[in-house]
């Protein structure tokens, strides 16, 4: 069937059939293109304007010789058609059609034909416009739009591929999807807007002063109605023929209305800034969808560049953006809070805004971002809902393993998902010892996600003792034990960060610290504050070493958080000999903070302690790049975490400066980096990993040549405006988006 086709029969020449038969024309997938109208006039006009070859003048000879034949009518007179030409058409001649329902088509087809022949594919291009009638038949009309194929159980696999590649040749992205599902989806994102475009537009018509009324319309209004100047007869008919899956839609649509305007009629603030700010942040996120930068979209989608050219200094006073695992817990806390919580220095990554959304979804009201700033409108510790369907966190593991904390003691089912990079990572050192609770957690093969956690279970504290120091374990299970029964209790192997115990503490949560045990005890509450995030040190990492391995570098770090178990990297950098001075040091909500000043000085290379490793887990890629430009030998151990980070962290680091040149060899859990007086050009691969991608731009400073760095669109994810702050203070980095 792959030969070439011979000839097309399309029958309706309107607006949809005459586009496809111009894009068939012009692409050559046909040697024919052959066309059949009821009326006579379109039919002519469709042969004037090279719409198709030829004419059919009587359809059971046309349907006889055609290779494919395309239903392109109206969905009330597809039975119509094919009930005249059924007789004639050849067991080999493909059957599609344009329809905009599907179950309709299907039923009659059935009628008319008994067993559903194995030709037949029904399909639904999702393109179209106001305008009908061949004269606006655009050969351009499907390019970059999808095209639904609704294969049927006796499709053959055959047919459905040939009916693929003709929507293909048109410029078309083509589908499959069930009969149902496709009258389903499409009700809820075609037919319920164009039906209530028609009904808003009658309405106002309707009104006295109507004429007042459309003459003073502006933008919202005529965003709104565009669509009512579709097709009546068409929309009429569709809204026939998808009767059961379009009062389904009428009648949610019917209810959120209802919602509405109960909270306008009981002066309800909260409840219209929850209906509204659900759907800002909904409309953002298919907006981002529809220009591939949703953090749904799988980040390397996006093509990201660093070129960095080599040499200059840092200096100046900047501000890094807000700790992400900060801005994290302060939305789940505040959600879980009783009372409204107001956050400042907010990250607006996209790893925090996907915590920000889960939250949403589970029908916590959150104004903003704005600038950094957030409210919450808390609903208390067992005031969470289910959310419709699953909870995305795009790249976070911060936000799937608390979450998974979180939903285990929910009375509600839920699943977590993330992106590609995410799906890899190891979701069973949380699921495992929240099993030993009484949670029911399904993941993936190899304990990945997405997971399925059951709600309705209840919880027993336990006391954990962490195989691994990690804060994200750790956290999630004080989440978990805010519900369980009893106490629980974690020990850790090594200290980790403490963010949850002080964030619990500064919304009035008991948390009690034992040496390296923490615990806490279901039955309290927690009562909504003010949060000030501090900057996050890890971000500020990159610039604090840019000046420690730059000579001529003087910076100033402002705000920056110095939370006892992150200032690894600042112990770290201080035993290689880095001029660095904590200012003006304070506490804010809990967290201590300071202002942090790097000047240049010689490094030297150093065994890492292991007791900093986990103080400053994130921030070994840059720390990698400032031993390497040490003098002598650092020896990283201990850090095996680094292996199942965004990236094998390890592996990263060393493909990377073996490339600039740098003799250093990888190890189980750590390096041996001999560092060298200058840095070689070259190219680097990040694997989609922020911090792989900054710290090889901040090598650039020690280096002879031009640094490019791939993938980097992930940056976004934990320090938005790097490249602009980097910019800045001196370092010569520019960004390519392809
Ligand atoms: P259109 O511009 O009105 O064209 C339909 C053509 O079919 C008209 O020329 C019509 O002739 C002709 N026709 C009607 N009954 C016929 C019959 N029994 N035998 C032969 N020809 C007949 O409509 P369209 O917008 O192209 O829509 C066609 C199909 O595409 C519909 O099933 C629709 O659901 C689907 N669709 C439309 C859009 C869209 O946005 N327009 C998008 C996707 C899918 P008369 O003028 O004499 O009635």
């Amino acid at each position: 069937m792959n030969a070439a086709v011979n000839e097309v029969l399309i029958i309706g020449l309107g607006l949809i059939g005459g586009s496809l038969g111009k894009a068939l024309r012009r692409s050559g997938f046909c040697r024919k293109v052959v066309g059949y109208d009821r009326n006579a006039m379109e039919l002519a006009a469709g042969v004037s304007l090279g719409v198709i070859d030829e004419a059919a003048l009587a359809l059971p000879d046309a349907v006889a010789s055609a290779d494919i034949v395309v239903l392109a009518v109206p969905v009330k007179a597809m039975e119509r058609v094919l009930t005249d030409i059924a007789p004639f058409l050849r067991a080999d001649t493909l059957l599609t059609d344009v329809g905009s329902t599907k179950s309709n088509l299907v039923e009659a087809a059935g009628r008319i034909l008994g067993e559903l022949p194995p030709t037949f594919v029904p399909g639904h291009p999702i393109a179209g416009s106001e305008k009908s009638g061949v004269a606006a038949a655009d050969a351009e009309l499907f390019r970059r739009h999808k095209v639904i194929l609704t294969p049927l159980p006796n499709s053959s696999p055959e047919a459905v591929r040939q009916v693929a590649r003709m929507w293909l040749v048109t410029g078309a992205e083509v589908l499959q999807m069930e009969v149902r599902r496709h009258d389903e989806v499409l009700a809820a994102t075609s037919h319920l807007p164009h039906l209530l475009a028609f009904s808003l537009v009658d309405t106002l018509a309707q009104e006295e002063d109507s004429t007042e009324i459309f003459r003073y319309a502006a933008g919202g209004f005529r965003d709104f109605t565009r669509i009512a100047a579709s097709d009546p007869v068409m929309w009429r008919d569709i809204g026939l023929a998808n009767k059961q899956a379009v009062l389904k839609q009428i009648d949610r649509f019917t209810a959120g209305v209802a919602r509405l305007r109960a909270a306008i009629e009981q002066g309800d603030g909260e409840t219209m800034t929850g209906i509204f700010t659900r759907a800002q942040s909904a409309r953002q996120h298919f907006s981002r969808i529809l220009t591939s930068t949703a953090y749904s979209q799988a980040m390397t989608t996006r093509n990201v560049t660093f070129h960095v050219q080599p040499g200059g200094t840092v200096n100046g006073t900047i501000r890094v953006p807000g700790d992400k695992s900060i801005s994290h817990r302060s939305i789940m806390l505040g959600s879980l809070a009783d009372g409204i919580t107001e956050v400042s220095g907010f990250l607006e990554g996209e790893d925090s805004l996907a915590t920000l959304q889960a939250f949403r979804d589970m029908g916590v009201v959150i104004e903003g971002p704005y600038q950094g700033e957030v409210k919450i409108y808390g609903v208390g510790l067992h005031g969470l809902q289910a959310a419709p369907g699953p909870l995305y966190v795009g790249n976070s593991g911060t936000s799937m393993r608390l979450l998974t904390g979180l939903l285990a003691a929910q009375p509600f089912d839920s699943e977590l998902t993330g992106d590609a990079s995410l799906t890899k990572r190891p979701m069973e050192r949380v699921a495992k010892p929240l099993r030993q609770m009484g949670a029911q957690i399904e993941t993936a093969e190899g304990g990945r996600p997405p997971l399925k956690i059951k709600g309705g279970q209840s919880l027993t504290g336990i006391h954990y003792d962490m195989p691994m120091a990690s804060a994200q374990v750790k956290s999630c299970l004080m989440l978990a034990g805010l519900y369980a029964e009893g106490q629980t209790s974690v020990t850790e192997p090594a200290p980790t960060r403490d963010h949850s115990e002080r964030m619990l503490r500064g919304f009035g949560y008991p948390v009690e610290q034992d040496g390296n045990k923490v615990t806490v005890e279901s039955g309290h509450r927690l009562q909504s504050c003010q949060i000030d995030v501090p900057s996050d040190i890890s971000s500020a990492t990159f610039f604090m070493v840019a000046a420690a391995i730059c000579p001529g570098s003087d910076i100033t770090l402002q705000h920056v958080g110095i939370n006892p178990t992150r200032i690894g990297v600042i112990n770290i950098l201080r035993l290689m000999g880095a001029d660095l001075e904590l200012l003006d040091e304070r506490e804010v909500g809990g967290e201590p903070v300071a202002d942090i000043r790097v000047r240049y000085a010689p490094l030297k290379g150093i065994q890492v302690p292991e007791d900093q490793v986990p103080l400053a887990i994130d921030e070994f890629p840059a720390l990698f790049v400032a031993a390497a430009c040490a003098e002598g030998e650092t020896v990283v151990t201990g850090a095996e975490e680094l292996r199942v980070k965004e990236s094998d962290r390890i592996q990263a680091m060393v493909d990377g400066l073996q490339t600039l040149g740098v003799d250093i060899q990888g190890t189980p859990d750590g390096a041996i980096i001999r560092g060298a007086g200058k840095l070689g050009g070259g190219v680097i691969e990040s694997h989609d990993d922020h911090r792989i991608a900054m710290a090889f731009t901040v090598a650039a400073l020690r280096a002879d040549g031009e640094i490019k760095v791939n993938e980097c669109a992930n940056v976004a994810t934990s320090f938005p405006g790097f490249v602009e702050l980097a910019q800045q203070v001196g370092i010569k980095v520019t960004k390519e988006e392809g």
